[in-house]
């Protein structure tokens, strides 16, 4: 099977600091692949390096449909497909649900284009279409700022998808959640990955164990070992030095 992206021998100097030594990764359509390592071990740096938030030293990433990107600017990036959704808010907090939503779509589409009446509609059909994935069709009127922390975390997820990407990048999604927010994001992403593929940052084991198929395991810049999660806790290295057994 062909990847949607592939990261080859990604290395990052900070100054001659190596945050990243040399990181090859694969991610394949309709994946959810987990990145997993203890602090420090490069793993925003990768997502940074993929949605062109810093520049790679040395190597490539190739994404489907785009070539070679790791040379174009972040909204380059963004508009070929790539969507990042990072920890901080971002969405506005006094605009409704689906103002929040509408405004997404229009970063991604020409104003001249949502001028028409067809794509108007097409446009309220997509907005519903996502309420639905993210489970807030009842809360489309509600001001986003008084939505519950999973909810906002969804809703932001949701302005992401709403602009159709091939590759969707989280970072800690579940940071702050409770248990039902935590099992709702995690049967989310899964279903998610139906149409667009997603890398996961996360440190917490409970959730990667319970949501994981496949595990990329990080350590001082380098990716140690990957499988699933059963395979990753049984390599020898792994145990050593991120599981502490
Ligand atoms: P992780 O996400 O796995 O915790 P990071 O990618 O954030 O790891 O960091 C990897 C290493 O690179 C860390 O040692 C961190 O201190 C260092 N680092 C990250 N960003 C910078 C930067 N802008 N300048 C210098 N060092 C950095």
């Amino acid at each position: 099977m062909k990847p949607v992206l592939t990261c080859r021998d990604i290395k990052v100097d900070f100054d001659g600091f190596y945050a990243l030594k040399g990181v090859n990764l694969n991610v394949f359509h309709e994946e959810v692949r987990f990145l997993i390592g203890p602090n420090g071990a490069g793993k925003t740096t990768l997502l940074d390096v993929i949605c062109g938030k810093t520049r790679a030293t040395n190597g490539q990433v190739i994404f489907e449909g785009s070539g070679q990107i790791d040379k174009m600017q972040e909204h380059k990036i963004a508009s070929a497909g790539i969507a990042r959704k990072f920890q901080a808010p971002s969405i506005f907090p006094k605009l409704t649900v689906f103002e929040n939503l509408e405004l997404s779509v229009k970063q991604k589409k020409s104003v001249w284009a949502l001028l028409t009446a067809k794509l108007n509609s097409e446009v309220k059909a997509k907005i519903d279409y996502i309420l639905e994935k993210i489970n807030l069709q009842n809360e489309r009127n509600r001001e986003a700022g008084e939505l519950a922390h999973g909810q906002k975390q969804w809703l932001e997820i949701g302005m992401q998808l709403i602009q159709e990407p091939n590759l969707l990048l989280l970072d800690e999604p579940i940071a702050g959640m409770s248990g039902v927010e935590r099992e709702k994001t995690g049967y989310l992403i899964h279903d998610i990955a139906k149409e667009c593929s997603v890398l996961v940052v996360e440190h917490d084991m409970d959730f990667v164990r319970n949501f994981s198929k496949q595990v990329t395991v990080m350590h001082e810049g380098a990716v140690l070992c990957e499988g699933s999660m059963a395979e990753v806790q049984e390599n020898e290295q792994v145990v050593e030095v991120y599981l502490g057994r």
